[in-house]
């Protein structure tokens, strides 16, 4: 289990993250977009003035970013940005001299460094058996609830840890959910035969 500083550092070493924003359409839209930078809770990128990326998270203030690394772990995470003008700039050129390269000398100029500050995300690991995930938020954001949850309804029939695909679901009164071994896949909720399983949120 990490913190989301570490969570958000785990992007930084994957670098080459996928960036996604919605465009005036109301449609979705994603890139590989490098994050540049970590410190602490505050995760930086850069684009240029030009692009409809520079221009869909000027219009809206969010992003979401997600990476997988070589162990088969992803972190995702969405939130809100701020656009710090260049701030950063020629610190991020430092420590990812590759930018030189794509625009070398003054040509930076038209480059903005972007802020993701507040928002929430997920590790998760499906290199192991059960999988494992954790939730975690940043700059005061809350955790979203997020998959199924036993409730007092149950009659203690086995059936949804039949069913399961992790066996993450231990025997009690009522049964519980193993939430961070839990795919989210719902297979339990289809087939709970009383409905004791409700979906998180819908409390
Ligand atoms: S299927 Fe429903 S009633 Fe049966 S053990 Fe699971 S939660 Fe309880
Ligand atoms: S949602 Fe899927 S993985 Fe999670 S407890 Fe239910 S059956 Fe198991």
């Amino acid at each position: 289990m990490g913190t989301a500083a570490q969570y958000l550092q785990m992007l930084r070493d994957i670098r080459d993250t996928s960036m996604a924003t919605v465009g005036a359409d109301g449609m979705p839209r994603i890139r590989i977009i490098d994050t540049m930078l970590v410190e602490g809770e505050k995760l930086y990128f850069l684009t240029a003035r030009g692009k409809d990326f520079y221009r869909e998270l000027m219009a809206t203030g969010h992003v979401a970013i997600t990476g997988l690394n070589s162990r088969w772990e992803t972190v995702r995470v969405r939130g809100k940005v701020k656009n710090i003008g260049h701030e950063y700039l020629d610190r991020i050129f430092e420590e990812n001299p590759s930018m030189n390269n794509v625009y070398p000398g003054e040509t930076r100029e038209i480059l903005e460094v972007f802020c993701l500050y507040e928002g929430e995300g997920e590790y998760f690991c499906l290199a192991q058996e059960p999988i494992e995930r954790e939730p975690f938020s940043f700059g005061g954001e809350e955790i979203s609830p997020k998959g199924f949850l036993i409730t007092d309804e149950c009659i203690g029939c086995g059936t949804c840890q039949a069913s399961c695909p992790q066996n993450c679901i231990e025997e009690g009164a009522p049964f519980v959910i193993r939430q961070n071994n839990c795919l989210h896949c719902g297979r339990c909720f289809e087939n709970c035969p009383v409905s004791a399983i409700i979906r998180k949120g819908n409390e």
